[in-house]
């Protein structure tokens, strides 16, 4: 699990630090708004604690910024201030809870592992469906029109990233992340030979092709 802390007060972002780390997070820290913002956008964090007083930009700023752009991961605003107007206003900005400081790190602790909880629980929500395709996550069955089809692994992975982010354009570069590791050459052909073996399994008789490309960007899974 890694996290995101985005606090500009040292000492307290150490502190953070050192106890997550001793409980087996991993940690990164960015001391202003832009940089968290940057970070949040670029990496793929399971959880943020978000600072709401920040130099550069705020926090309410960085997580209206975040969700606007469908980034999605669960964010807990830390607040030095206990109005009730700052907490409505964090989470009208989409944060998922909030934490007024100070706290005890035994509560911080708390809250993130329920947070965490509740992602892995959404998470295991453990059928996906578009239209009348319809994947299992755990047992890897797929059927599209209540017809079973065969997929290789690395083909459910695919399927697996297009249905998660159904509806959304996804260009090769965000497939070669999420389902080819690090050393991937992205300037291979190899991901569009793996859509077209995905397409000739899935879409093949449907006159609803779900497997749409999107010319210059990339690919988009879609009714
Ligand atoms: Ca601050």
């Amino acid at each position: 699990m890694r996290i995101l802390v985005v606090e500009d007060e040292k000492k307290i972002a150490d502190f953070i630090k050192r106890g997550l780390k001793e409980e087996g997070y991993a940690v990164d820290i960015a001391n202003d708004g832009e940089n968290g913002l940057f970070l949040a956008k670029t990496n793929d964090y399971d959880l943020v604690l978000l600072d709401l007083m920040l130099p550069k930009l705020d926090g309410i700023t960085v997580c209206k910024k975040l969700r606007a752009d469908k980034v999605l991961m669960p964010i807990i605003m830390l607040t030095a201030k206990d109005a009730v107007k700052d907490k409505v206003t964090g989470l009208d900005a989409g944060a998922d809870d909030y934490l007024t400081k100070p706290f005890a790190f035994e509560e911080l602790l708390a809250r993130v592992r329920a947070m965490l909880r509740k992602k892995s629980e959404q998470a295991q929500a453990s059928k996906l469906q578009v239209g009348d395709l319809v994947i299992d996550l755990n047992t890897h069955k797929v059927t599209r029109a209540g017809k079973d089809i065969e997929l290789t692994a690395k083909e459910f992975a695919l399927l697996e990233y297009l249905m998660r982010n159904a509806g959304k354009v996804v260009t090769r570069t965000m497939i070669s992340e999420h389902v080819w590791d690090i050393d991937f050459d992205t300037f291979t052909n190899v991901i569009d030979v793996y859509i077209n073996y995905l397409r000739n399994k899935i879409d093949p008789d449907s006159k609803k092709k779900l497997i749409q490309t999107v010319r210059g960007r990339g690919y988009i899974l879609k009714e």
